[in-house]
């Protein structure tokens, strides 16, 4: 047995199982917090702002699991919040079972109209923001033998009008997650990304989108987004809950060998299998066209 797998096993018969989750304040990242906690995990829930804690809190007593969570401050932008808090983790729990890169946000728009800095803000936040986290966590999981998982989105594989930044940004991490796999594995680390389908969270109004304002500034744009963010609020009459989309973040935090890739509702299987069998890509064209005409 290698020296890791020895403290892994020894911590492991000291303390309950530990898990940090990014962008807990609200969504699929306050629901999943509840069900690690509910599962026995310590849980720590991790967010920009912690004064932004209440509905987690609330829903915790609610659970009756308040005493299985710790709220701390991590901003995924933020290197030196990620540092810092991960070294309140190790000194105060000895040990970090598993990492849940939840935290991200949206970015309505296309690039003429965003420009080139929002569409970094995009990949800052939904993917360097995974990178950062991931990479300071890397050697506790090394030590626990754990486990990576990354909410990404079915807009990580199927691109989509008026979310060209969100989606590039997920599509990167799918493609840094998918890469990192076979090489975390071999060093006991399982990797897994989960995407969901819409859902009901605060992720559309998080965004402050002024839509009349959006509408007036689009010129040329202008009949394809009216289009598009018709179609999108159809899409999310249809939403799953936020405990819905984390019960398969839970699965696969428990599952002996999680699969790499997860969607979170048939749904979202049907939607990413149009893409991952259409081969010269005309099939993705003519689904997500007729959302602008
Ligand atoms: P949400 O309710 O808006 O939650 C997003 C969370 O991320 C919030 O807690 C937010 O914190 C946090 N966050 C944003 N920027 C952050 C930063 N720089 N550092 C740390 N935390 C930050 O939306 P959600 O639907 O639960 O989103 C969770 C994940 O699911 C995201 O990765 C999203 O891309 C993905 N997803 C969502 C959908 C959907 O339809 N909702 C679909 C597919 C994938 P604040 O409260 O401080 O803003």
């Amino acid at each position: 047995m290698t020296r890791h797998a020895v403290h892994a096993r020894k911590t492991h018969m000291t303390s309950p199982k530990t898990v940090l989750i990014t962008g807990t304040s609200s969504g699929i990242g306050l629901a999943t917090a509840i069900g690690t906690a509910r599962a026995g995990w310590t849980t720590i829930a991790t967010m920009r702002d912690t004064g932004k804690a209440d509905a987690l809190l609330k829903a915790a007593a609610e659970a009756d699991v308040a005493d299985r969570i710790r709220v701390k401050r991590l901003d995924v932008t933020d290197p030196a919040s990620v540092t810092a808090c991960l070294d309140e983790v190790i000194a105060q729990h000895g040990r970090l079972d598993a990492l849940v890169n939840n935290a991200g946000s949206a970015k309505t728009g296309t690039i003429e109209l965003l420009g080139v800095e929002e569409v970094r803000a995009a990949m800052e936040v939904n993917f360097f923001g995974v990178v950062e986290v991931t990479r300071a966590a890397l050697p506790h999981l090394r030590s626990a033998q754990g486990r990576v998982i990354t909410v990404s989105s079915v807009g990580g594989v199927l691109g989509q009008p008026f979310n060209e930044a969100y989606c590039a940004a997920k599509f990167a991490v799918e493609g840094f997650m998918e890469s990192l796999a076979p090489v975390a594995a071999t060093l006991g680390v399982d990797v897994t990304v989960v995407e969901p389908g819409p859902v009901a969270s605060e992720f559309v109004a998080n965004q402050n989108l002024d839509i009349p304002a959006l509408l007036d500034a689009a010129g040329p744009y202008a009949p394809a987004l009216k289009a598009y963010l018709g179609l999108r609020r159809n899409v999310f009459e249809g939403a799953q809950t936020p405990a819905e989309a984390a019960a398969p973040i839970i699965d696969a935090l428990t599952a002996d060998r999680p699969p790499f890739r997860i969607q979170t509702s048939q749904r979202a299987r049907d939607f990413v299998a149009t893409t991952l069998a259409d081969l010269d890509g005309s099939a993705v064209q003519t689904l997500t066209g007729a959302w602008v005409r």
